[in-house]
């Protein structure tokens, strides 16, 4: 669905290319740097899509929960490929809803915070979604941590809220200044005891060097090899309950450059989240 996007749309046909933006379709895969082949360790499975209904957000919204509902109810860990932001709103709810309130920790990976009360007047949006979940109560705000923010937007007002709530934030200027890991080391303690973790993956974290096919560009941004670095560690150490891949927008994008990137930041989720199921990542500190 594009039906929320606030400047370039095109992301209804994200989906579909991050599919098509495996080498040879064949679901087999070696991390060279994990020592794993994902598909050989979890039983991985499409789903297909989620019903939405161009024109009517709040219709598509609905059918995406329900389609991670029934991936939940399956005992899934469900990676949703977006799509606009604005779907971290009913996919997140599905997954929190499913264990102890304030014990799912979701990481942001995005150039824009995306804690705006509304835009446009509009309360839903791909720029809302995370205040919602946090006023609501379905995410604790201390369990919120968003690394990437760049730009010029949003305001003081939104970051004023977000202290409030205790969200925590890594600018892409600290990324920049003590390097990616660093910046996933205090994520890591950041996380603390929280036993689940959720990531949340707009593509637009990228500089758009590397991911020139979305709706919201922002120039100085994350390189592909970070991204890839820190889903890898986090995964590795901490596994994965869920995650969503979203803003990807295919009409922008340029020798299908950014589909490929989104796909490997899912082939890693996958591997990290192997590997962890293994046991042989770091263990998380917590009791
Ligand atoms: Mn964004
Ligand atoms: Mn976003």
């Amino acid at each position: 669905m594009d039906d929320l996007v606030t400047y370039r749309p095109g992301t209804r046909f994200g989906p579909r290319e991050i599919r098509l933006a495996s080498d040879d379709g064949q679901p087999e895969m070696y991390n060279l740097d994990l020592g794993i082949d994902p598909f050989n360790e979890l039983r991985i499975i499409d789903h297909g899509d989620a019903a939405v209904k161009p024109g009517d957000a709040h219709a598509s919204h609905r059918a995406i929960r329900e389609a991670v509902d029934n991936a939940m109810d399956a005992g899934a860990v469900p990676i949703i490929l977006g799509g606009d932001h604005s779907i971290a709103f009913p996919d997140i709810s599905s997954v929190a809803s499913r264990y102890e309130p304030g014990t799912v920790a979701v990481v942001q990976f995005d150039t824009h915070a995306d804690t705006a009360k509304e835009l446009n007047g509009l309360k839903w949006s791909h720029g809302t979604p995370f205040r919602h979940l946090v006023d609501e109560g379905i995410v604790a705000g201390e369990r919120l941590i968003q690394i990437g923010l760049r730009g010029y937007w949003p305001f003081p007002e939104e970051f004023d809220w977000a202290r409030s709530k205790g969200v925590r934030w890594h600018l892409m200027e600290e990324v920049f200044e003590r390097g990616i890991d660093a910046v996933v080391d205090d994520v890591l303690t950041e996380v603390g005891d929280a036993e689940h973790l959720f990531l949340s993956v707009d593509i637009d974290v990228l500089d758009p060097a590397y991911a020139p096919g979305t709706g919201t560009p922002e120039p100085g941004g994350m390189t592909s090899r970070e991204l890839l670095r820190a889903v890898r560690r986090l995964t590795v150490e901490r596994g994965l309950v869920g995650m969503d891949l979203v803003e990807v927008s295919p009409p922008y994008d340029h020798a299908g450059i950014t589909a490929m990137a989104a796909h490997r930041v899912v082939c890693e989720a996958l591997s990290g989240l192997a590997l962890n199921r293994r046991g042989v990542g770091p263990k998380p500190e917590h009791p």
